[in-house]
């Protein structure tokens, strides 16, 4: 396994790779890595001949307040669980030479942005969609590969490349939970151990709102009236939003549509914030 610092480097490795003829999968990470990371790279090794990770920490997706500075950095562990799993390179730079000097350009996609995350993060999606689409030029991947756990991102991701022509396809990946149905993240580890016994309740108020689909309910107020109650009736969280949109256009949806809903929550737990989903 090569670890790749510079990005010509990569993209000239990448694009040695396709000339080759060879299959590449790209896995984009910031790092602090964990199982659901880990599902993403396992399920590339399988559809590819060639797998990298990027692990990068994009100054330019976080907000002034947010927690860029914080934010957990595990690069031996991370890079011994990718060689573990037979990952051909790690991409991991500096944001320097991702953004020299003069760096000018921002990816902006319109809409899909505009609701959930992009509401209470301005600005993130355009840090995202800046450097995945750096990331695919410099990786060349026929195939990236994305977690629904960041369901928002998955969909910006796909409309972008979709939008913008760019030769890749975007694959999402089922979220990975802890055995008690919390969504794994990088930022669980923010979580005080109170914080931490109470954090399942996100995932439980959205299956609570997927019994009540199953039961007949299409109503998504009272879909949504189901997923929050057992997160209102703890005192440590504050939900940031929780809503039903269409996974198509991310509208706002009175009726729930099979194959067409997402229930999307972003809560605060103190001062971490958590996101979570399902689709129904
Ligand atoms: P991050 O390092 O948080 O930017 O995540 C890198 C990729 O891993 C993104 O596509 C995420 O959606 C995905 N990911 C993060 N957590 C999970 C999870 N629990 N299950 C599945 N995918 C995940």
């Amino acid at each position: 396994m090569e670890i790749i610092k510079d990005p010509a480097a990569f993209q000239k490795q990448s694009q040695a790779w396709r000339a080759e003829g060879l299959r590449v999968a790209l896995v984009p990470t910031m790092g602090a890595l964990h199982a659901g990371h880990f599902k993403l790279i396992e399920c590339a090794r399988q559809m590819a001949d060639r797998v990298s990770v990027s692990i990068f920490l994009n100054p330019i997706q976080f907000g002034p307040n947010e927690d860029l500075a914080k934010y957990p950095k595990t690069f031996e562990a991370d890079a011994a669980g990718c060689r573990e799993r037979g990952v051909d390179a790690i991409f991991a730079p500096v944001p320097g030479d991702v953004y020299p000097p003069g760096f000018q350009t921002t990816v902006h996609v319109d809409g899909l942005t505009s609701p959930l995350c992009g509401r209470s993060r301005p600005g993130h999606f355009d840090g995202v969609t800046t450097v995945v689409l750096k990331l695919l030029l410099l990786g060349q991947p026929s195939v990236a590969l994305f977690g629904w756990k960041d369901a928002q991102q998955l969909l910006v991701i796909r409309r972008m490349a979709r939008d913008l022509n760019v030769p890749v396809e975007i694959m999402g990946i089922e979220i990975v939970r802890e055995a008690d149905g919390l969504a794994m993240s990088s930022r669980n580890v923010y979580l005080k151990p109170e914080e931490r016994r109470e954090a399942p309740r996100i995932h439980k108020g959205l299956e609570a709102a997927r019994k009540a689909f199953q039961a007949g309910e299409r109503d998504t107020d009272k879909l949504l009236a189901a997923a929050r109650k057992p997160i209102e009736e703890c005192p440590l969280m504050r939900i940031d939003y929780l809503e039903a949109r269409s996974l198509e256009t991310l509208e706002e949806l009175k009726e729930a549509k099979a194959g067409d809903t997402l229930i999307a929550a972003a809560v605060f737990l103190g001062s971490t914030r958590l996101i979570d989903n399902i689709r129904l």
